[in-house]
C-alpha cells in the first residue's frame, strides 16, 4: 500500500513537471526538476514512468532535428517549438504562424497536410531581455 502511495505520487509529481514546464522536457530536466520535490527519484523511476504516461497517452514523444528525445504533454494543441542555440533549451512557441498552409497544394501537385516547426535562435534570458 505504501509503496503504491509512493509510486503514485512519483507519477504524479513527473506529470505535473512536464504539464508546467516551458517546453518539452529531457529526461534529465526531468529527473533535476522532480528531484526538487523527491530528493531521492532516481532515473530508473523516470524512464518507467514516461513509458508508463506515453502507454496511457498522457504524454507524447517530441523529436526535434539534432537533439535527444523529449516529451510534452499530449493535449497542447498544434504549436511550433524555439530552440535556444545558446542555452539549447527549448521553448514552447503559442499559435501558428503559418495558419493557411495545410490543405494547399505547393507546385507539381504535393499536398501539405501537416506542419512541424522549429525555430532556432536566441531566447530572452540568453539575449538579456
Ligand atoms: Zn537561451
Ligand atoms: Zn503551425
Amino acid at each position: 500500500m505504501a509503496e503504491n502511495l509512493r509510486k503514485t505520487a512519483q507519477r504524479d509529481a513527473i506529470l505535473y513537471a512536464i504539464q508546467h514546464a516551458e517546453g518539452p522536457m529531457t529526461v534529465n530536466q526531468i529527473l533535476k526538476e522532480v528531484q526538487k520535490k523527491i530528493p531521492k527519484l532516481g532515473i530508473a523511476t523516470v524512464y518507467r514512468t514516461i513509458k508508463h504516461l506515453l502507454k496511457q497517452k498522457s504524454i507524447k514523444v517530441v523529436s526535434l532535428p539534432n537533439d535527444v528525445v523529449r516529451y510534452e504533454t499530449n493535449d497542447l494543441g498544434h504549436h511550433h517549438h524555439f530552440s535556444c542555440v545558446k542555452c539549447e533549451k527549448v521553448f514552447d512557441m503559442p499559435g501558428c504562424m503559418l495558419p493557411k498552409i495545410n490543405g494547399t497544394e505547393i507546385y507539381n501537385g504535393y499536398l501539405i497536410l501537416n506542419h512541424e516547426i522549429t525555430l532556432f535562435g536566441e531566447c530572452p534570458s540568453c539575449r538579456g531581455i
